[in-house]
Parts: C-alpha cells; structure tokens; sequence
C-alpha cells in the first residue's frame, strides 16, 4: 500500500531571519499537493504564501498543533526538483535564506497575489477613414502623423507599446483625440518580437564553425570555452548547438551581458527558433516578464536566452547551457544574493549532464586557465566568418603629443583618421569610458575639488544639466563658477568625459553628426535600442560611448574606432585592472572593420609603453595570458588564490572601526590554524571610504586550496557581528574593490 503523506515541509515567504526554518503544515485538505507547489499557509494570525519542499509520512511535532495547508496557489509545482538542490546549494555557498535562494527563481509578479491578467493598449485606424484621402484630416506639415497612419494602414491592428517606439507619443495622441485612430484594451500573453519574418537563414558554417560544433556535439555533457575573434561567428555555434539539443527533446539557455542584448539579438533567436523560443531582459515590463517565464515552465517555450539571472529559468533536461562574451562583469551578481552566472551555470550543467560552452574573444583569465587544467575543451575560432583581418591598432602616445606642442585630447593621428573616414563616407566609433563633461573640477588657485557631502568621492561635472553629480549615490550639486573656499574664478576641469568629446567633435566637424552612448542617455526604456538603431541606420556618423558601445555590435560601416584614453581601466586597484583594459581594447577595436571596408584602430596612451599595449595590438591573447598568469601566481592571485573581501558598511564611523578589528582578530585566528591557506591577510579602510554617509571598511585574504571550510568559519564570524548598524558581507572574488 502507498504511505500517506500527511506532513508538508513549507519555507514561507518572509526574509527575516528567525523564520528562516522549515515549518510543517497537514495536507489533509489539500490532496493534491506536490514537492515545488506554491501553498498558502495560516502563520501567526495571518495567512501567507509558502513552498513546499518535502513531503514526509510522519511529523515530530505534536500532530495537534499542525495546521493544514489552507489552499494550492498553482495546478503545478514551480521547483522543480533541480531547482530545490540548487536552493541548498545557493544557501550553503552564498550563505543566505532559502526563501531569498527560491525568489531568484520566480519572477516577483507571482508573489503575493500580485499576478495580473495583461491587458495592453492596441491602435487600430478607425474604419470611417479608411480610403478617404488623407489630406482631408491630416493637414501638411503633420508629417509624423502622416507616417503613424500609413503605418497602420499598412500593418493593422498595433499594439501602443510598438508604435510609440517607432513613432512620436504626441502625434498618436492627437490621433487618437480627433478620432482618426481607435484605442482598445486587449489581454495578452505577449511574445516578445514575434511578428519577426522568419527569414534568417542558417549560413553554411566554415571549417573552424563545423569543427566547434562536432567537437561540442560529440562531447555532450562536458565543458568548452570558445574562444573566438570577434566577428568569427560564435552566434551561429551557439545556434546550432541549441537546435541540437531541440532536436534530441531538450531545452537550452543562453545568456548575454545585459548591454549586449540587443534587438538584433532576439530578432536573430526568434528568427531562427520561433515561439519557442523565451527571452528575459530587464527592457521587459514585469508583466511580460512572468509570460515569457509562464512559456518556459509550462514547455511551450524551450529555449532562454537572457541575461545573468535568466540562468535560472524554469526549465528542464537542459541539454545546452551557453554564456557568451563569458568575461563579462555583470555574470557576477554585485548585491545580495551575490551569486555568479557561471557557478550556477556549472551546477545546472552537472545536474541535467547538459554541455556547459562559454564563449569570448578575450577569455577572463580564470577560465582559460581551466583549458590548461583540463577542466574545460578549449575550441578556437581564428578567422573572421569574411577572412577579413583584425584591424589594425596604431598607437598614439600622447605625451609625445603634448611635447609636440598639441594639447588636444584629439591626437593628430586621430583626427586625421576621422577626416578621412568621415571624408569616405564611414562611420566611426569613439570609445571613452567616462561619462560626464570632466571627471572633477579643481580651483586653479587653492586645490580645492568639490566633492560629494555624503561620499568621499569628488565630483562629476556634466555641463548638459550644468550640475555636478555624485556617480555613487546620484546626488546633484549646482556648479558654482567661482571656487566655494577662495573665491577664485580660474577652475580647471579634470580628465575629459563622453560630453567633453561630443562637444570637441562638434568644434572639429560642425557638420557631422554625432550620437552620445553612456549612462546618461540610456536612462529610458528603449534608449539603448534607438540610439544602436539610428547609427546603424546611418543618421549619424560618430558614435561617442563608454563600454556600452564595446559589446557585440554588428555595424558594416564603421572603419575606425577611436580609443581615447586606453589607459583609463589600467590603475585601478584591482587584480583585474589589466585584464580588463586587453578585453575592452580587444572589444572595442573588434567594432571596426567586420565588413567589405578594412578597418583601423587609434589608441590614445599617456603610458603606451605598458605591456598590455602590445599583446592587444599584435592580438596575442595567448601572449598575454601567460604574462598575465605567470604575474598572478608569483603574487597568489586568482586563479591561484581566492580573493575574498569582507565588506563593513556602517553609520557610525567609531562602531565601524571597532567590529573591523574584532573581525579582523577573528579571521587572523582561523589564518593561524589554516597556516599554508592564508598567503594573505590584511585590515583597512576600503578604496571609497563613505558611500551614502555609510563608512567602508574591509578585511582582505587570500588564500590558497579548497576553502570550503574555511568560508563557513568566515560566514559564521560576520553573522555574529551583523547589526542594523552596521552591513556586513563577504565577496568572493568581487568585479569590484572600490
Ligand atoms: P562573433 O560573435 O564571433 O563576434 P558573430 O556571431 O557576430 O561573431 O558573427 C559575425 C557575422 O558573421 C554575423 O553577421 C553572422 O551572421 C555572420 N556569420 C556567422 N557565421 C557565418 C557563416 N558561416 N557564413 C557567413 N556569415 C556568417
Ligand atoms: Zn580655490
Ligand atoms: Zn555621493
């Protein structure tokens, strides 16, 4: 005879930390309940929402004082199995509650009740003026009117959200005032870019494509690490492997760094996959969000292509898991649950026994290494798709420049370059990783540099707003134009900002025009999207952008990039900083030359004699991983040691500084009965020493071996000191020091 379940194990969804426990609940009036459901529970006095992770005959608790199950939130369980271990996996490494590890696998819309029907706004011309000649009720000049009616003429029914990306929100009011169009409330489920013509056709791979793939294929299950030049078609690798996995009854997920999910990105998935396949990125509202995760836990949806969290889509027998550009910061979660893609991604692999391919032009360091050890198969892509070489890199050293008597931060080589691409009818992307007009402002009389009232940081000066502004923590000061301590008027701007060059590109060529790509322009919905979309379509000539504009982008015409300061991410204190600077020159020059026309790269330096310089321009990858690993072992750092940071953050600066010593004391304790682990160990203030009126402190180690043990010591030391004081946290290899 079957046993009965009786006892349900149920984790409620609250995040304090004294009912982070499993509490039991009766089934008795819930028969159908299964391991994964979403269950509402009477706790307290109130009935909140639950998730069932066990089933079990028995209970040790009085069989009195068990409450029933009140009701099943959903007809099917939302954990599956894989996802529950993951959950204790998540809790045991990253030391959080199981409730915060099972929140990273539903979309937050499903908590709480707070599911919607979706409903969207459709416009639809109204049938009384269909075929009456348009100049009877949109006068010229309405042009832009003139477009949204055609449009819909043309395409019929549209949904508002679509129009107003195409066409100004203004106009399709007054269309919609005058009753010339209608506005109708329809529900949906809708599919992102579904209406995209399936004309994307699979191109005939090259030698070096057909090989990754058999490579790939015929070693189902394990691990690779594509590294391939940019432009060497890595997209159509990961394609085929999905359509392979598809083939064999199996699911697959991708991800992409957030700034590299473009439309043409999706437009290429849904292309070639259709509905099946789901796409998660923050440019989708929630509600579109929770269908496009509906369409995966149901299996009406495959495939899931995202960025770092769609790592945890709901899907299952993964047969493919794909992190492409895999040296991207953002796979690493920098606030709570500090998790990292690629871990996650290693788990599910191992899990489904699904292939685990990660792809770069500029491997991190960490994971080529794992080519060396054997962990990973390493496949290579030498070539362009089009046998078209890598740009060229030409070098500019700008202290030359200056003792040459030009003061510009254009060096003459660059200009002279823009001349003639723009003179030859190209594009031309200028790339500097600052946003703002000046990095600071500094009183040529006194020193004095204004900086942020609640961080220890100076201010950005962004002459588009006149203010100064705090990239911490977003405050906004007036720019004075006299210096606030002496009164003096002669202020000097400091390193130049993305404003800065837009403005001297319009002084160089008054009549080019230019697009700016940072922060600042980006803030919008569909911002990142329009601005990509007008420069490939041609409406301007220069493209001025920070890393956002170094990620993947496809654009035939552009012949030169421009590399402003290459020396800007080399200083800074982290063991990465070099890495960094090889990958974004790598990216960024990776922009030019993809088509016909041969591309060519300017790289501005003050310091052009630093090693990184020449591997990036004779584009030795190899070359520099081993400089860069030799460097990294003599000094202990990752791959051969972890780094880990213990973060303090705390109002009161004496409070502060009193539990930064007592940690330290304990962690110097378990360095002394871990003697040959700990190769570093060390106490101070951090690099930014106040963000947000909260001091920074840090503990820094590093150790060598497994440090499993020792991490569940560390864990248990900051959990004692927690306080609503004072936040403190551990990193593991953390993106960032500051
Ligand atoms: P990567 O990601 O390696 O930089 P992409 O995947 O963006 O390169 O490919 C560059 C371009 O080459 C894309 O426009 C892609 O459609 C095209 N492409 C890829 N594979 C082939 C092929 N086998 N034949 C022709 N074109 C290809
Ligand atoms: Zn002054
Ligand atoms: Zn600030």
């Amino acid at each position: 005879m079957q046993k009965q379940l009786l006892y349900a194990e149920v984790i409620v969804d609250i995040a304090v930390s004294d009912v982070d426990r499993i509490f039991d609940y009766s089934t008795v009036n819930t028969p159908n309940v299964a391991v994964g459901m979403r269950v509402l529970v009477p706790f307290g006095n109130r009935e909140i929402e639950g998730y069932v992770i066990a089933l079990k005959e028995n209970s040790l608790l009085d069989s009195k004082k068990i409450k029933p199950i009140s009701k099943l939130l959903d007809a099917m369980p939302v954990f599956s199995s894989e996802m529950l271990a993951l959950k204790d996996y998540l809790v045991k490494t990253l030391r959080i509650k199981s409730v915060n590890a099972l929140r990273l696998f539903i979309p937050s819309q499903m908590r709480k009740g707070r599911i919607k029907e979706l409903t969207k706004a459709f416009i639809s011309i109204n049938p009384e003026y269909i075929g009456m000649p348009t100049e009877q009720f949109i006068k010229p000049p309405a042009l832009a009117q003139l477009e949204l009616f055609e449009y819909l003429l043309q395409n019929g029914e549209t949904m508002q959200s679509e129009l107003t990306q195409n066409f100004s929100a203004s106009s399709l009011k007054n269309l919609i005032m005058r009753g010339i169009v209608l506005q109708n409330e329809h529900s949906v489920r809708r599919i992102p870019y579904k209406d995209i013509a399936k004309e994307n056709e699979k191109h005939i791979l090259t030698l070096e494509q057909e090989v990754a793939l058999n490579t790939i294929q015929s070693n189902q299950g394990n691990k690779f690490l594509i590294h391939g030049v940019t432009g060497s078609g890595k997209t159509e690798v990961y394609m085929r492997v999905i359509a392979s996995a598809l083939e064999q009854g199996k699911t697959a997920i991708m991800l992409v760094p957030e700034i590299a999910l473009t439309p043409q990105v999706f437009k290429n998935f849904r292309a070639r996959f259709g509905d099946k396949v789901a796409l998660l990125h923050s440019g989708l509202s929630a509600g579109e969000r929770f269908d496009e995760w509906r369409r995966l836990i149901s299996g009406e949806a495959l495939v899931a292509v995202g960025a770092r969290s769609a790592i945890f889509a709901p899907l299952q027998n993964i047969g493919a898991i794909i992190i492409d550009e895999e040296h991207d910061s953002s796979y690493n979660a920098d606030s709570n649950p500090r998790y990292k893609a690629h871990e996650v991604a290693q788990f599910r692999a191992e899990f489904n026994n699904a292939s685990l391919i990660l792809g770069s032009a500029t491997p991190s360091i960490e994971s080529y290494y794992k080519t060396k050890t054997g962990e990973f198969n390493l496949i290579e892509l030498n070539e362009r798709v089009n046998k078209k070489p890598l740009p060229e890199i030409e070098l500019v050293d700008m202290c030359a420049e200056l003792f040459e008597g030009n003061n510009s931060f254009f060096s003459r080589s660059l200009k002279a370059n823009l001349a003639e691409c723009l003179e030859n009818g190209n594009q031309a992307m200028l790339f500097i990783n600052r946003r703002g007009y000046a990095s600071y402002l500094i009183c040529r009389s006194c020193g004095h540099v204004p900086k942020c009232a609640s961080c220890e940081v100076s201010l950005v000066y962004h002459r588009e707003d006149n203010a100064l502004k705090c990239h911490f923590c977003s405050a906004r000061y007036a720019k004075l134009d006299l210096c606030s301590e002496c009164k003096s008027e002669s202020i000097k701007s400091g390193h130049v900002g993305t404003e800065r060059v837009v403005e001297e590109l319009n002084k160089i060529f008054p009549s080019v025009r230019v697009l700016r790509m940072d922060n600042d322009t980006t803030r919008t919905k569909d911002a990142h999207a329009n601005i990509l979309e007008a420069f490939s379509k041609g409406e301007a000539q220069v493209l001025v952008g920070t890393q956002m504009i170094a990620k993947g982008h496809d654009f035939p015409s552009v012949t030169l990039v421009g590399i402003l300061d290459a020396d800007l991410s080399l200083y800074f204190a982290d063991y990465r900083a070099i890495e960094r600077t090889y990958s974004l020159i790598t990216q960024v020059s990776g922009r030019a030359g993809r088509d016909e026309k041969a591309g060519k790269v300017v790289m501005q330096s003050y310091t052009p004699k630093h090693y990184v310089y020449k591997y990036a321009i004779e584009n030795d990858y190899k070359g520099f991983f081993e400089k860069e690993l030799n460097l990294r072992e003599a000094s202990k750092y990752p791959p051969f040691a972890k780094f880990i940071r213990i973060l303090l953050s705390g109002e009161v600066e004496d409070l502060t500084v009193e539990v930064l010593k007592k940690v330290f004391d304990e962690v110097a304790i378990i360095s002394k009965e871990y003697p040959n682990q700990f190769v570093y160990l060390s106490a101070m203030r951090s690099p930014v020493k106040r963000i947000q009126n909260k001091y920074r402190m840090q503990v820094l180690c590093r150790l060598v071996g497994d440090i499993e043990e020792i991490s569940q010591k560390l864990f248990d030391i900051i959990e004692k000191y927690q306080n609503p004081k004072l936040n403190i946290f551990i990193e593991f290899n953390p993106n960032n020091l500051g």
